[in-house]
Order: C-alpha cells, then structure tokens, then sequence
C-alpha cells in the first residue's frame, strides 16, 4: 500500500509530480485544493473567500473531506497526497488514520528556494478544463496560452495573483512548514527532495529514487 504525501510550499511542484506519480504508480492523485476548487459554491461561501484570500480553509472541512476521498474503492491499493497536511491538526488526524489502517507512509518533501517559488507562481497558468499546469517560463504550452491536451485558453488561477501569492507563502511559513517538524520528530518516514532546480522530469527521477530506497527498506524490514 502506497500512502504518498506530497509535501511543499505553493509552487514546489506538487501538482506536476502529483500527475507524474499518478501516470507511473496507476493510484489516484488526490489534491485538496483541486478538491476544493471543484466544489466551489457547493463548499460554501466561507470556504471560497477563504481560498481566496489565500488562507487555509478549516480542519474539520478539510480531514472530513480527505477521509471520505480516501475511504472510496479506487484509493484502496494507495494514493498520492498534494496540499495536505497542511497544519499540524491535519497531520495528527492523517497520521492516526494510517495508524489505525496499517498504512505505511511516505512523506516527499519537495524542497524549494524561496525566489525561485515566486517566478514559479507568478508564471503559473490552469487549464479550467482538465486543470493542467503549466509555466510561461519553466514549462509553456505547445501553444501560447493554450492547453496541450484540449486547446482550451489557459487561466491565472484566482489564488496566483501576487498579493494572495504572498499570503499562501505565509500561511505556509506560519502554519505548513511546522508540519514537517512534526512529522519528523514522530519518527514518520520523510525524503527530502531538491526540488530548485531541474525539469520537472529530473525531479521526478529523483523522487522515483526515494520511492525505490523505500522499497528495498520495506522488504528487508
Ligand atoms: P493548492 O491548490 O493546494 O495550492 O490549494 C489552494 C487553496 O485551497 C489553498 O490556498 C487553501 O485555501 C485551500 N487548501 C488546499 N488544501 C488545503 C488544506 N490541506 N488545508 C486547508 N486549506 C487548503
């Protein structure tokens, strides 16, 4: 069983090694905020104005939400986490119902320079269709401002505009990035990734890397 977590600051990566992970391991990619987005009014209003304004929508929203996606059929062989845990309730709640399953973790840390995530966000473009992510810089469509996959006009998400970008990253100096010393100091199994440089393809060889090191330690264990 593969309990994937993604781990990082908004513009780490999660989501193109998210959809990598995905295509390789055939387990579903399972992204809170795309979770979130998707609902939209339905969530209800406290939720969007959280979202944008760039704050984090609450922990009892967001475990029910996590618990009920992981709970379904197509989760049951593994599953890649992106966006959560975000706090250190969420972290608690997860790590407890692995605990109670006999999931073995495994925690990818992307690790990122803090300038070379602002590029990163403020380049950010969605496809509204089928949400794929792209770069103007790092990774631009075949097409300017196309999507590859369906031609449909790529979109700035409402929560990559600069002032929410820089609430999002203080949200995650304030509030995400504890996380990982929580996960750490409770003996969670955690990799740290270099995720600064590099096509998004290096990085995820680099990430394949941890996953088969964890492997060889879980059969040998
Ligand atoms: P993301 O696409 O992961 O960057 O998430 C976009 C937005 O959704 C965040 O800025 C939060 O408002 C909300 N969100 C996503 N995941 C979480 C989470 N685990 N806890 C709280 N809020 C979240």
């Amino acid at each position: 069983m593969n309990g994937l977590v993604l781990f990082g600051s908004p513009g780490s990566g999660k989501g193109t090694q998210a959809k990598l992970l995905e295509q390789c391991l055939r387990i579903p990619h399972v992204s809170t905020g795309d979770m979130l987005r998707a609902k939209g009014a339905a969530a209800g209003s406290v939720v969007v104005a959280t979202m944008e304004a760039g704050a984090l929508v609450s922990d009892e929203v967001v475990n029910q939400m996590v618990e009920d996606r992981l709970s379904r059929e197509d989760a049951a062989r593994g599953f890649i986490l992106d966006g959560y845990p975000r706090t250190r309730a969420q972290a608690e709640h997860l790590c407890c119902w692995f605990d109670q399953r006999g999931i073995r973790e495994l925690v990818i840390h992307l690790s990122v320079d803090y300038n070379v995530i602002i590029a990163r966000l403020t380049g950010r473009r969605q496809c509204p269709v089928c949400g794929s992510l792209y770069n103007i810089v790092s990774q631009p469509p075949r097409v300017d401002e196309l999507c590859d996959r369906d031609g449909q006009r790529l979109v700035v998400r409402d929560d990559d505009r600069e002032s929410v970008i820089r609430e999002r990253l203080d949200a995650y100096e304030r509030q995400t990035r504890p996380v990982l010393d929580y996960l750490n100091a409770a003996g969670r199994r955690v990799y740290s990734v270099d995720a600064s440089q590099g096509s998004p393809e290096e990085v995820f060889q680099k990430i394949r890397q941890a996953l088969e090191t964890h492997d060889r330690k879980e059969n040998v264990g």
